[in-house]
């Protein structure tokens, strides 16, 4: 019976328990016992789930105290000799795999997507060069299986619940941490670009001038979005860049003004419905993507929409006519995405 260990991250818990799926196509679902680590026991929720729940005595250690953390794991694998170490690549996962490898002296495959069994190996395989390609990297040697795994590539199916033991780990590894924290603030809540119909996003073209895209995403019910490129100037916040270190969107309409359509943006609209695309470059790559294609500048163009837009209010009120909320019209399909 191979024995697994799956950190489970507090601000990641379901995630977390993701990572038995990946355990389970390492090895098969009869051929392992699942581990599950905690700090604390808000991990409650993984009770019925894994075989054993691991955990941290949360006066001793806490969940941001990834040396001692580490330390801790390092002296579990010595009592319990992991086949495998899993954890979720959320902030502290990737904080600690790296650390508890090289204490386990095991090697590290990072954001792992697939797990496959191959013989004795085991094939990891995982993006690399921006996602262009994927590598495919076996496991050799007698030291554990580590790995991050990427969140959201593996679903937990549901299965029978099972009887977990509860084992409370009182470390006697524990030195001062290294770490204090001095304050928590609640990240205020905001609106995300995901669940928006209409997305109004600006790219380095229309870099200056990205505040305006605003009025015109208001005008039609959306939100406004923007390339990494304006992200990374400082002009808008991280939270509404597409693509690939950004977020995946799928607006029924997707107005890109300004930018280029790099690989790394256009995987963040693979979902969208429509794309119109203005660029005063018709080669631009995202031309290609776009079911209609502007050619010129776009403040010009925003500026022009919006004075139709208005015109068009004040014509529909002025007739008696009842002012549109929603647009429902025949857009174009997606061109070939
Ligand atoms: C690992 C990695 C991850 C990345 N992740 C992302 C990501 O998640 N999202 C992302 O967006 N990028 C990402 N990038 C960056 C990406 O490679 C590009 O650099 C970036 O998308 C370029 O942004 P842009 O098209 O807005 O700007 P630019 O490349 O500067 O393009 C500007 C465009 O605007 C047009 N233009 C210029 N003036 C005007 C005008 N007046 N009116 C109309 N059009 C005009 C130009 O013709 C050009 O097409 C990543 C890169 C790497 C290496």
């Amino acid at each position: 019976m191979k024995r697994v260990l799956i950190y489970i991250d507090q601000d990641a818990i379901e995630e977390s328990l993701d990572l038995l799926e990946a355990a389970e196509q390492m090895y098969g679902a009869d051929s392992y016992t699942a581990y599950g680590l905690s700090v604390g026991s808000a991990c409650s929720r993984a009770e019925g789930i894994v075989d054993h729940l691991l955990v941290i005595d949360a006066e001793k250690m806490s969940s941001y105290d990834v040396q001692n953390i580490t330390a801790c794991i390092d002296e579990l694998h010595g009592s319990y000799r992991f086949n495998a170490v899993l954890f979720p690549a959320t902030l502290f996962g990737r904080m600690i795999a790296p650390r508890a490898a090289v204490r386990l002296r095991a090697g590290l495959v990072a954001e792992v997507t697939e797990v496959h069994h191959r013989g004795n190996d085991i094939l990891l395989v995982r993006p690399a060069f921006s996602g262009r390609m994927l590598a495919g990297i076996i496991t050799k040697g007698d030291g554990p299986v580590m790995m991050t795994v990427r969140n959201n590539t593996f679903t937990r199916r549901k299965r029978v619940r099972k009887d977990t033991e509860i084992h409370v780990v009182h470390p006697s590894c524990s030195s001062p941490p290294g770490v204090r924290l001095i304050e928590h603030r609640r990240k205020e809540a905001v609106q995300d670009i995901r669940e928006s119909d209409v997305l109004v996003a600006g790219g380095g073209g229309v870099m200056r001038h990205i505040e305006q895209l605003e009025d015109l995403a208001r005008e039609l019910n959306g939100m406004t979005a923007a390339s990494r490129r304006v992200v990374d100037s400082g002009r808008a916040p991280r939270h509404i860049q597409v693509g690939q270190s950004g977020k995946t969107v799928s607006p029924k309409l997707y107005i890109a003004i300004g930018i280029s359509g790099s690989i790394q943006h256009a995987v963040g609209l693979k979902n969208a419905e429509c794309i119109i695309s203005v660029n005063s470059d018709p080669y631009a790559p995202i031309c290609a993507l776009a079911d209609i294609v502007v050619i010129g500048d776009g403040m010009e163009f925003i500026q022009g929409l919006l004075k139709k837009i208005r015109e068009h209010r004040t014509a529909s009120s002025e007739n008696g006519f009842p002012e549109a909320k929603e647009y429902r019209g025949n857009l174009p399909g997606n061109g070939g995405r």
